[in-house]
């Protein structure tokens, strides 16, 4: 193979980018049609009512944990092992991430072990649908209803993911979505919020939006809100890809099932997908075992031109929080601590070949 894999690699067709020249051309360049056909796209995939474009996936959750009125004194469980932002939002509002260990076969918070963190203080759960895949979103929101706390779905990685049918960001008050180009959907920078509650998206839409409220046809500054808008550009470049998302979603499962055909190694844990659920293969995230050392397999890859790297961090183990909260996170996360050592992304999305997937699969039995 002559020609580096990169880990990701957005799918941006000329179409794509004739759109975009089309909003550059036209001088609206903030909120305006495209903004509103992504976020109608991103409703009805998503089956709830409201959805609402904001500048990433990460002021999603802000603006959601804002508008809940969760603040300084409460606390929120996340899992231990996702993508920082997941826990920084938590801090961003003043309140306190409580950590829960994932479980090894899907890298999804472990259920079994939220109740045991609940306190009087716990205001909200943001489960994450993590590489892809739904957690057990079902059961989060039995335990959730069971002591009256909010549920806000990071699905940042997880655009059209269901369980038992039921899209993903439709089960909690509202789901989160990221656009970042690692994500399925591009837009750039990006993200959606959606939500069936009407007085959410409200409050979401005017704290995106400096805080303004329509009133009587009045401007009225109600809030100091923030500016999390998306540019209408940005919505051009996605609203193509939403439309397409249905062959993205079978291109990618006939490239994992190869990588589930190829990889023959007993040193290499493939992903698990439970039957009530289907992946979207954000990431096709293995585990190496005891005896295979990341970093070396990361630099191994990159020596043969594939670009690697480990999934997602063990989020009470990188400094902000070890500091703070003086967690012994390898014992008290073993699950996440392990996923963060021994897991690796491996590349999977729409323009690579079934042959390049057999190359990398073919390195990954050499481990
Ligand atoms: C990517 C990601 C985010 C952050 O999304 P941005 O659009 O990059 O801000 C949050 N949570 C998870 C699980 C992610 O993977």
């Amino acid at each position: 193979m002559s020609e580096f894999i990169p880990l990701a690699s957005p799918d941006i067709r000329d179409t794509d980018i004739a759109l975009v020249n089309e909003v550059l051309r036209s001088g609206m360049l903030i909120q305006s049609k495209y903004v509103a056909e992504l976020e109608n796209g991103f409703l009805k995939r998503s089956s709830t009512n409201f959805a609402s474009a904001v500048s990433n996936g990460t002021a999603t959750m802000h603006l959601v944990l804002r508008a809940l009125d969760i603040k300084h004194g409460d606390e929120v469980i996340v899992p231990a092992f996702s993508y920082v932002a997941t826990a920084n939002v938590v801090e961003l509002v003043g309140a306190t991430p409580v950590f829960v260990d994932i479980d090894l076969d899907t890298f999804n918070i472990d259920v079994a072990q939220i109740e045991k963190v609940i306190t009087s203080k716990t205001k909200a759960i943001i489960p994450v649908h993590e590489f892809g895949l739904a957690c057990n979103i079902e059961a989060v929101m039995q335990i959730a209803n069971k002591h009256n706390l909010f549920v806000i779905e990071d699905a940042a990685c997880a655009f059209g993911a269901h369980q038992n049918n039921k899209p993903v960001g439709s089960f909690g008050i509202a789901g989160s979505f990221s656009l970042h180009p690692r994500k399925s959907i591009t837009s750039g920078e990006g993200g959606i919020v959606t939500s069936n509650d009407e007085n959410l998206i409200k409050k979401v839409n005017i704290l995106k939006n400096h805080g303004v409220e329509i009133i009587n046809q009045n401007m009225e500054f109600v809030e100091a809100g923030f500016n999390y808008r998306m540019t209408d550009f940005q919505a051009a470049l996605a609203v193509g890809q939403l439309e397409r998302f249905d062959d993205t979603l079978i291109k990618k499962s006939r490239l994992a099932e190869v990588y589930f055909n190829e990889i023959k190694n007993p040193k290499i844990k493939l992903p698990f997908v439970p039957n009530d659920r289907n992946h979207t293969w954000q990431t096709f995230h293995i585990m190496l075992d005891d005896s295979l050392n990341q970093k070396d397999v990361i630099q191994y890859f990159k020596d043969r031109g594939v670009g690697v790297n480990y999934g997602a961090q063990c989020i009470p183990y990188q400094q902000y929080y070890a500091k703070k909260y003086n967690h012994n996170s390898q014992e008290k996360y073993p699950n996440a601590f392990a996923a963060y050592k021994q897991g690796i992304a491996l590349p999977l999305y729409e323009k690579l070949t079934e042959t390049q997937i057999e190359y990398i699969s073919k390195i990954v039995n050499e481990l």
